[in-house]
Parts: C-alpha cells; structure tokens; sequence
C-alpha cells in the first residue's frame, strides 16, 4: 500500500465520479430507437457542449446572452432544457403524448427519472427517443429563430416529433429480429 502514490484515491474517485455520471445518459444518447441526429444533439445537450447564445456571449461571439426563442433569460443548456417557457411547453406535450408522469423539468432529472421509471425496456426506449427528438427540436428552433426569422409553434414541434418517433420506431422494429 505505502508504494501507491499519494493522489490515485482523489484519481480514482474522480474516474467512478466521471463515470456515474456517464451512466446517467448513456442509455438515451445510445438508444437504438433515436434518429442518430438527436443523438448527436443529446450527447451535446447533455454534456452543455452545444453553442449556446450565453457562452458565445462569454467568448465575445455575440453581443447578447438572450435566448433567442424567448428573449427572457441568458440561454444556456439549463434555460434550452427546459426552462424557456417554448421548450416547457414542448415538454408537455411530449409527457403528455408519452404518458411520462414526472413533474420534473431539467434534464438531468427527467433522464434519472427515465431510467427509474418502472416500464418495459421497449416503453423506455420510446421515452428515450421522445426525450432525445425534443432536444434536437428545441435546438432547431433555436437556429432556426436565428438563421429564418422564424420559431415553428408548440403544436407543429410536437407533430413532428410524434411523427418521426413512430416512423423510427416501424423503421428499427420491422427492420432487427
Ligand atoms: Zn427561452
């Protein structure tokens, strides 16, 4: 023991620190069920690595930290998920859709709650991809507010979400087993 040296606790317990929190999205960014694009837009979302107005601001990128759906609050990961009052109300149209009764709207704890949530593997899957296309829409909306002028409604966000997760859902289940 005394050859160890003195930092690998502090190392190791960073590396099992690191990895839980890994853990708490792994199985919604590697879900089968999502279109790979949300899932790319979920691994960002979730690790706060999408180029959000708030840190181009910070980097002297942009002259305001406004979110650009709302333009009531610096939009940050914590703001685009979910409390931007669009992003909200996109959430509850997918819960509602879904039947995902928690209450919760950060992201950190609606993916802890997806994964405690006492459901069939497949149900949770469908979760997931609800989950990862509301990020991916979210975020589109906001580019698409920057780059068209233009922020689709709750009701067409949610259309297209409810349609693209059951082609997905045909597509991967009639295509494996
Ligand atoms: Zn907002």
């Amino acid at each position: 023991m005394s050859s160890w040296p003195k930092y690998s606790i502090q190392e190791v317990y960073d590396k099992i620190k690191g990895d839980k929190q890994k853990v708490i999205w792994d199985k919604m960014v590697w879900n089968r069920l999502s279109v790979p694009k949300h899932r790319f837009i979920s691994w960002m979302a979730v690790q706060s690595k999408l180029q959000t107005t708030a840190k181009l601001a910070q980097v002297g990128i942009s002259t305001s930290d406004r979110c650009l759906i709302c333009h009531n609050g610096a939009e940050d990961h914590v703001h685009l998920f979910f409390q931007c009052e669009y992003s909200e109300r996109c959430l509850n149209d997918l819960k509602r859709w879904l039947g995902i009764t928690s209450s919760s709207s950060t992201l950190q704890e609606l993916i802890r709650w997806l994964k405690r949530t006492k459901q069939s593997k497949f149900v949770k899957q469908v979760f997931y991809a609800g989950l990862a296309a509301l990020l991916y829409y979210v975020w589109q909306a906001r580019n698409s507010s920057y780059w068209n002028a233009l922020i689709p409604s709750v009701e067409a966000t949610g259309k297209q979400i409810r349609a693209i997760v059951k082609i997905r859902i045909g597509t991967v289940t009639t295509t494996e087993d």
